[in-house]
């Protein structure tokens, strides 16, 4: 097992766990997240529900099944990417969460991007949309990529929006659909970073 994986396994570890807020003592299982350690991209949803506090695993229920969809219109499947959520641990009846649990929890989300270290973010809903852009509305922004702290961030609808309101459907397939050309376009910009001639050294001296 490579570093990341092994990091991501000890983290996910405490996070089954975590005693840091009123959820761990409602929960059946802490749901830390599941995917590839090294992957491009990586997809934060909102937090447990019935079936993932079951299984202790992301997306597993209805939302997951279309997430599962999808991620197979692009030609990826769930080894390819990591998927997690903001909160570990299922609210009570599926409650919002609380901004006092957000805030419990948000080491553990820091820690695993950290690890990762991915490309692209993909925020799945409100609550990871927020993290990143706060105060700004899904329906403005959903499918555009903007930079931040050197991640390329993409706030898109929850699949489980789209469940309830049919004509979200085709506007998050829409925007799966960019998720490809988005990621491309990173990766040959970094590659044309790394292909660029050194200074010479001239430069460089002039430049100390
Ligand atoms: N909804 C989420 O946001 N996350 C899950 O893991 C399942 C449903």
């Amino acid at each position: 097992m490579d570093e990341q994986a092994t990091a991501l396994r000890a983290l996910a570890e405490q996070i089954g766990v975590c005693p840091k807020c009123e959820l761990s003592k409602t929960r059946g299982r802490a749901v830390p997240g599941e995917g590839n350690p090294n992957a491009d991209i990586v997809f934060i949803g909102e937090g447990p529900g019935f079936y993932e506090d079951q299984q202790g695993r992301p997306f597993v229920g209805a939302a997951g099944k279309f997430l599962d969809e999808l991620l197979a219109s692009i030609g990826l499947n769930r080894k390819d990417v990591f998927i997690c959520n903001v909160i570990k641990c299922r609210p009570p009846g599926n409650r919002d969460p609380l901004p006092g649990e957000i805030e419990a929890c948000t080491p553990w989300l820091d820690q695993q991007l950290a690890i990762i270290d991915p490309k692209v973010v993909v925020t799945l809903g409100r609550f990871s949309m927020t993290r990143y852009f706060p105060g700004q509305a899904i329906s403005r922004i959903h499918g555009q990529p903007r930079r931040l702290d050197g991640v390329l961030v993409v706030p898109m609808y929850h699949p489980a929006a789209a469940l309830h309101q049919g004509s979200l459907r085709r506007t998050i397939m829409d925007d799966f659909k960019k998720l490809p050309g988005i990621l491309n376009e990173v990766l040959a910009k970094e590659e044309a970073k790394d292909e660029a001639p050194e200074e010479p050294a001239a430069v460089q001296m002039q430049l100390l």
